[in-house]
């Protein structure tokens, strides 16, 4: 086996890699989720056989049978983290085991099944080795993307017999180019995301497809993102189309939406409260109406709220609208108690300040 392969899987160089030149124009400017690293990983999943076949490989296309399951019945899931290049060089990824997890429930729900911590953990590091000059510096970062979809040719409704595990990796800059915006949200009170007994909880490709309608509602609004009500009354805020929430009270308190089976169970969001509490805040995961915000706003309670998740970490919420009219938080554009979470778990995330919780986890 070759020199970079972790066991399992076997390296099939890429016989054509991008030129240093190459990859510094693309690594220049990258946006996010366009530019890709000269490989991927992929693993291969059967009844009775088990995980077997693990390769880092080219990035490059599947050849797919148009009768695919994953194609007809969305029996799909996904993962997303980062691995980081700290000023000293050595490359590290934040809390991956609590990414392996994730997807091991996210696949319990979907009927699919679960890839050992092991492969997960190994698939990302061996990624990240075959393609280490992709790991931007400064205040970069190299998005992993690991997924999980039903390969088998066959239209019958039922879990799949085969699957295919792969992992793919983009460079991504700094998310905030210039300074910390806060965004606007539409408040959807035509669409929700997630139901008690449904797949809210699970990072599957489906409750994606699900919320691009008021994605879109919320761009035509003038807002930036969608945030949805709880199914049951529309009554209760849940979260982004893919991000978490957080309210900053006047007693610098903290509250957010219990996990409970509608809301994702986001790793920044768990973060965030572990940090916020380490620091002696006081937080609250309960449950909080859309009417109790726009009072709170209104009567000064509330003095910031932010989104967070790993694509943007901690993104401070300035406006608040509706159907039933708009509202804004705090003075608009964030506030200190935003500024300083974030800045300390992208603190902890790039080695640049103490990590008391041992979240980081070096790659060699
Ligand atoms: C991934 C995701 C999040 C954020 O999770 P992180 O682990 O913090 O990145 C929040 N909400 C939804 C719907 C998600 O898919």
């Amino acid at each position: 086996m070759p020199a970079d392969a972790l066991p399992p899987f076997s390296l099939t160089a890429h016989p054509a890699p991008r030129t240093p030149d190459e990859r510094a124009v693309l690594m220049e400017n990258p946006g996010f989720g366009r530019v890709f690293t000269d490989h991927m990983v992929t693993l291969r999943w059967r009844e009775g056989e088990g995980w077997q076949d693990g390769r880092v490989e080219p990035h490059g296309p599947f050849k797919l049978d148009p009768a695919c399951a994953v194609l007809h019945y969305a029996q799909e899931i996904f993962e997303g983290l980062k691995a980081y290049r700290f000023d000293d060089g050595a490359l590290a990824l934040f809390r991956p085991e609590r990414n392996a997890a994730r997807f091991r429930d996210s696949a319990r729900r979907l009927a699919m099944p679960e890839l050992p911590d092991e492969l997960f953990l190994g698939s990302l590091e061996a990624l990240v080795k075959a393609d280490r000059d992709w790991v931007p510096g400064g205040d970069g970062s190299l998005y992993l993307r690991p997924f999980m979809f039903a390969s088998e040719a066959f239209l019958g409704v039922r879990p799949a017999s085969e699957f295919i595990y792969c992992l793919i990796a983009c460079p991504v800059g700094a998310y905030f180019k210039g300074g910390v915006k806060a965004v606007s949200l539409w408040v959807s009170e035509d669409f929700t995301r997630a139901a008690p007994g449904g797949t809210g909880a699970a990072k599957c490709g489906g409750n994606y497809a699900a919320s691009l309608i008021a994605q879109a509602q919320a761009i035509e609004h003038g807002c930036d993102q969608v945030v949805f009500l709880d199914a049951a009354e529309h009554a209760y805020v849940e979260e982004l189309g893919g991000m978490n929430i957080f309210y900053v009270m006047d007693d610098g308190s903290l509250v957010t939406p219990p996990i409970g089976g509608t809301i994702l169970p986001g790793i920044t969001r768990e973060s965030i409260i572990a940090l916020a509490r380490d620091e002696g805040r006081q937080v609250e995961e309960r449950r909080y109406r859309f009417d109790e915000w726009r009072a709170d706003a209104a009567s000064g309670r509330l003095r910031e709220a932010f989104a967070c998740g790993t694509a943007a970490v901690v993104t401070p919420i300035g406006q608040v609208r509706s159907a039933s009219g708009d509202f804004t938080i705090g003075n608009g554009s964030g506030g200190t108690v935003t500024d300083s979470l974030r800045a300390r778990l992208t603190g902890i995330q790039r080695g640049q300040v103490a990590d008391p919780f041992g979240w980081v986890r070096r790659i060699g």
